[in-house]
């Protein structure tokens, strides 16, 4: 059983992508936890304010120290968590290695920036962890906290109905997946080939290890070289 914790200023954003598929058929399996927590119920004043303008005049908006530090805080009291990640454009880029190693922790904490990002204090003395989804820029870090929910609870034992279906996924062994088809095996002449048709379990296991290698050769030839 894993427990996510996801600090947001719009929890909103992350309602579908967490409720639906696997990932909300794990939950109901008791596989996995996910709790999305509302910064602004820890906002300042009487209107809950958690954002202000950012010293040196730039333009934008930063999320405050305080309620992320009363919030983190509160849980911190409640368990103790392996990992507080900050989702942000210049952490470390996230794989299948990343989230193989975190679908094996217990408690994770994940905190979502916004507007022009979050006070540095809170990267500096709070977080554990930085992860980036990729080389672009997105409004906020909710949309990243899914990609992360999603590839952790897929690899979790029993999220998948053939539990040995995600490690034959894509990246697992540093190969990319084979093709897959499904019926009719003739569709206007485009043909499946003939060996998934065999039945032989050990042609079809070979002609799928060789795909997966001719692929990984053709698409991504680096993923080959790594550990
Ligand atoms: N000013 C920041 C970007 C802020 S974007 C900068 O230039 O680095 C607002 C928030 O979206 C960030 O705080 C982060 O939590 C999230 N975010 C944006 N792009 C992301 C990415 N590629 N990976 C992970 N989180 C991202």
């Amino acid at each position: 059983m894993i427990r996510i914790d996801i600090l947001t200023v719009v929890p909103e954003l992350l309602e579908s992508p967490l409720n639906y598929s696997i990932v909300k058929r794990a939950k109901e399996k008791g596989l996995a936890s996910i709790n999305v927590h509302d910064i602004r119920e820890y906002g300042k004043g009487r209107y809950r304010q958690v954002d202000d303008y950012p010293f040196g005049g730039d333009a934008g908006m930063v999320i405050m120290i305080e309620p992320v530090f009363s919030i983190i805080s509160k849980l911190k009291e409640e368990r103790k968590y392996d990992e507080i990640i900050y989702m942000s454009p210049d952490g470390e880029q996230y794989n299948q290695k990343i989230a193989n190693s975190l679908s094996c922790k217990t408690n994770i904490m994940i905190l979502c920036g916004h507007y022009k990002g979050i006070d540095h204090r809170i990267r500096e003395h709070l977080i554990t962890r930085e992860i980036s989804v990729g080389d672009y820029v997105l409004s906020g870090g909710e949309i990243p906290a899914a990609i992360l929910c999603d590839s952790i609870i897929r690899l979790i034992p029993g999220a998948i109905s053939d539990e040995t279906s995600a490690l034959s996924d894509s990246f697992q062994d540093n190969l990319l997946a084979p093709p897959v088809y499904t019926r009719p095996a003739d569709f206007n002449g485009w043909r499946v080939p003939d060996v998934l048709l065999s039945g032989n379990p050990k042609l079809i296991k070979e002609w799928q290890e060789s795909e997966s290698l001719k692929r990984t050769k053709e698409l991504r030839p680096g993923l080959l070289d790594e550990d």
